[in-house]
This record gives structure tokens, sequence and C-alpha cells, in this order.
């Protein structure tokens, strides 16, 4: 089968791997959609820190049952699925137990861990979705509900990442929320707002993703800004809390800039979510000032928890987020690096695999 495999930055083969055979209580499974994502493309252009080249990638997917093992059972052959597995806990470590499994001890940060496997590809054993076919333990698999779409299926768990960040902000009926970064994650973020009876702002400096965003209805207003001072002044112009500025400031971008530019632009007593993940070690800096006399809260968000995953699946059952709409395009596998380029450019939100 082919799958395809990063040798470098910016070096990405389609390979011929064994496919691989399922053992006892086991699926094979037909990827029939993988999708690009911020993580993705970070990882595609710069590599993933302390992992060895040549690796697999891909992780927002859906399938269709085509094999079982022993002692599944074979009514499941040609069903959708997708898989939560990068989202299992521990359940009986110290953050489990406080219902914080997103930290979990045992395998928090696994999505950090299943992207540090190593690979062998010579073996079959490639690790993320840009390949034909994925061999998976059934108790990890979510059947898909016949109507639901791969496409928006594919991206359940991206949602439950988005959920999970929401939760931590108090958003009331009748505030502002304004999004620094309008990408996907961005999107998303300001369409859960929109669930809870907020106006959403977006601000970013790249027209096109403002220009989606105000399309697809997530973004009430948009400012295209370079920095936090351009984006403040556009606030004033919009009399956003009379002058005083947005109620929540979302991060969505995962850059030290707009780390700061968030903890800016937020007014007085107002919450920002740090939603963008950026590598470990980088530093920011906020004037002491707003965080303590002007009362901002500023929260991060990691990982999600199964309960996410289960809200995200309910959203996109009942059709109230269809995250399809983020599909800008759809490549071959072969095709690969040309989707990863187009955007790692910012040529579109996201684009689709199909192995
Ligand atoms: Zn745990």
């Amino acid at each position: 089968m082919k799958a395809a495999l990063l040798y470098g930055p910016r070096d990405v083969r389609v390979i011929d791997v064994p496919k691989p055979s399922v053992g006892p209580l086991e699926a094979l499974v037909k990827v029939k959609i993988c999708m690009t994502s911020g993580t993705t493309v970070k990882q595609y252009a710069r590599g993933y820190p302390g992992r060895g080249y040549p690796h697999g990638f891909g992780y927002e997917w859906a399938g269709e049952i085509v094999e079982v093992g022993e002692g599944v059972d074979k009514s499941l052959i040609g069903k959708k699925c997708i898989s939560f597995a990068p989202e299992y806990a521990c359940n009986s470590c110290f953050f489990c137990i406080r219902g914080q499994s997103n930290l979990c001890a045992q395998t928090g940060h696994a999505l950090d861990k299943v992207r540090c496997e190593v690979d062998e590809p010579e073996k079959g054993k490639v690790s993320g979705y840009f390949k034909e076919y994925t061999k998976e333990k059934i108790s990890e698999l979510y059947i898909l509900p016949e109507h639901m779409h791969i496409d928006d299926a594919c991206q359940i768990p991206y949602v439950a990442y988005a959920i999970h960040g929401h939760k931590i902000l108090r958003i009331n009926p009748g505030d502002y929320v304004a999004c620094v970064g309008a990408g996907a994650m961005g999107v998303i973020q300001m369409m859960l707002a929109h669930l809870k009876g907020a106006k959403t702002i977006a601000i970013d400096v790249n027209e096109d993703r403002l220009d989606f965003a105000k399309k697809v209805g997530a973004a009430d207003f948009v400012i295209k800004a370079k920095n936090a001072h351009e984006a403040k002044m556009a606030l004033k112009d919009l009399n956003i809390n009379n002058g005083w500025g947005p109620d929540i400031v979302i991060e969505a971008v995962g850059l030290p800039q707009t780390y700061e530019e968030a903890v800016e632009l937020v007014r007085r007593g107002g919450q920002v979510l740090l939603y963008g993940g950026i590598p470990e070690g980088a530093k920011v800096t906020f004037d002491t000032y707003r965080l303590h006399y002007d009362e901002i809260a500023v929260f991060g968000s990691s990982g999600v928890t199964m309960e996410d995953v289960i809200r995200a699946r309910n959203l996109v059952e009942w059709g109230t987020v269809k995250p399809s709409i983020f599909i800008t395009d759809r490549f071959p596998l072969i095709k690969i690096k040309e989707a990863l380029e187009l955007h790692l450019q910012g040529k579109g939100i996201k684009f689709a695999i199909i192995p």
C-alpha cells in the first residue's frame, strides 16, 4: 500500500509499505480522508521536536472498516469510523481522578507521544494517517452514524480541542469575543462563541482568512491588522464596549507576538485564552499592570478530555457545527506535497488528502 512519510523538512515521499494484517480485537480500516492541519504543516515544514526521520503524519482522518480480526463483530465491515485513540487517558492518575484527563500523567500530551513513535516503514509500521490502510483496536474506533459525512466526522477531534478551550472561558450572552487568528482554529472558536450568544470579531493579517470567517458566518466583524496597535485602533473605531475592547480575546495563532497582542486587546476585567500551541521554552512579556490592576484572567488550553470529544461528536452529529466547510480542496495521496505547500503558504484553510 502507499503511505506518505517525512524524510526531512519539506521532504515528503509517497512510498510502498506492507499492508498491515489484523489480529484479535482489531480492524483493518481503509483511510478515506485525512486532513492537512496547522500541526501537520508545522511538522512538514520544520519537523517535530525530538523526532527522527522518516516518519508518518496526519491525524484528522476517517475511514471504512474492510476487515476484522478474531472476536470482532463481522457486521462492522463496511461501516464508516474514526478513532479517538490519542484522546484516551489512564483514568487512574492524580489528574484523571480530578477530571483533568487532558493532563494525564500517564498519557498526558498523548498526541505528542503518538507523534514521537519510531516508524519502521519497511515493516509496515507507519504512524499518522496519510496512508491507504490502518490497523486499529476495535475498542478505539467510533462507528459513525449513517447520516454523518466523513468530511465532517474526520474533524471531530479538532472541534473537541476547541470545545476544551472554550469551556475554560465564561462567555455570556451579549459578550464581545475577539479572535486573534482567523484560521480554522479561530473560526471554530467564534462559532462556539455564537452558540453562547456572543458577537465575534476576527483579527488577522491574512485577508483571505478574514473573508472566509465572514463568509461562513463565524465573524460578525473583521479586522485586518499586523500588530496589537493596529488592532486596538480598529477595535476603537468599531466602538466595542464603548471603546474599552472585547470582553474575551482568544489567541488562535500560536506565536509569542500574538500571545502578547491578546493580553493587550482585552478590556479591563476581561478574559484571555491562549489557545494556539507554542513550542516549549518560548517567552513572552506582559505588562503586569494589565494582569493585576486591570484584573485580566489569562488561561491556557491543552488537549481534550473524552467529555470534550463527546460534546464535539454531538455538535457534528446534530449539524450545529459543520467542519467540512474548512476543506478548501482535495488531493490524491500522491499529490500531498502540493496540498501541504498550499496550506503552508496560507492559500486555503485546510486540504483533504484522499489516500
Ligand atoms: Zn491519567
